[in-house]
């Protein structure tokens, strides 16, 4: 297993591509801290059924994303429960769509600060033990959104433009410390975030369910097919390897072709 004796924290793995990266990470050997929203009962079941399929210690840390005491505090606590904290993945995400003259501010305000300020505190509590250690992986999950645009997402948009920004800058400041910082891109992911925009998306275009799904979701995407959490996940896992170690300040898309376009 090529990660065993390493320690990931995985923002936002309650659900979709952040859960799959956790159980991907974990598959591999690491022992992990997952992090996010939901049924108590369900992020129990999901915790206990990691460490007894995949045989690693995996803890939950119910932190707040918008918070960045609660961020800090998690990071911390990672720290001391693994031990250490060797490849941090800044995951958590929502989403609004909206025209922006009615976008509400209480919307930008939280998905700047789950989508975009989170990475910022997290990394920023992460890295010291990582130079430390002279070893680190910190991937960000960001999005075709963070090379392009699409109306009505003005938030989103510009948060995941700001990942790639971090993205690039913390990997200069990084880059003799043996700490690689990446993000991933994904086109269209069918995930819980991708299901709730559908009605606001038919609201704000005029369109049925069908015509969301097939002119304006699958049509932004060459290859017409959705990506899979999966295949974001070992993304990752590549992004963690000994393989990875000379690829750092880059964004790697994995979209059906979207960005090509
Ligand atoms: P999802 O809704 O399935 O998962 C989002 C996760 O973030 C959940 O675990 C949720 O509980 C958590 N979360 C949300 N707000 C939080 C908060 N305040 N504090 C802690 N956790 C919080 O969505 P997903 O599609 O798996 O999205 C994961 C990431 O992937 C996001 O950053 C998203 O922008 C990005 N992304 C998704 C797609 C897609 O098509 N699904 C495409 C590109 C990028």
């Amino acid at each position: 297993m090529s990660l065993a004796s390493r320690a990931a924290l995985v923002t936002g793995s309650t659900s979709g591509i952040g859960l799959a990266i956790a159980r991907a990470l974990a598959k591999e050997g690491a022992n992990i801290v997952i992090n996010g929203m939901g049924d108590p009962d369900a992020i129990e079941k999901e915790r206990a059924s990691i460490e007894k399929e995949f045989g690693v210690k995996a803890f939950y840390n119910g932190a707040d994303m918008s918070k960045p005491a609660e961020i800090a505090a998690m990071v911390a606590d990672a720290q001391a429960k693994l031990g250490s904290l060797d490849i941090l993945v800044n995951n958590a995400g929502i989403q609004f769509v909206s025209p922006i003259e009615e976008f509400p501010v209480e919307k930008w305000d939280a998905i700047i600060a789950i989508n975009l300020s989170a990475a910022f505190h997290a990394i920023r509590a992460a890295v010291p033990a990582m130079k430390a250690k002279k070893w680190g992986r910190i991937i960000s999950t960001a999005s075709a959104h963070s090379l392009v645009a699409s109306p009505f997402k003005s938030a989103y948009v510009a948060a995941k433009h700001g990942i790639a920004g971090l993205t690039k800058t913390v990997a200069l400041e990084l880059a003799t410390f043996g700490v690689t910082v990446n993000c991933i891109s994904p086109g269209y992911v069918w995930t819980p975030l991708v299901e709730k925009q559908i009605p606001d998306t038919m609201k704000a275009r005029n369109m049925t369910r069908e015509q969301v799904i097939n002119d304006v979701i699958l049509a932004a995407q060459p290859s017409k097919q959705f990506v899979t959490s999966e295949q974001v996940a070992a993304l990752a896992v590549y992004l963690c390897s000994e393989a990875a170690a000379q690829i750092t300040g880059a964004n790697l898309s994995i979209d059906g072709g979207w960005t090509a376009g």
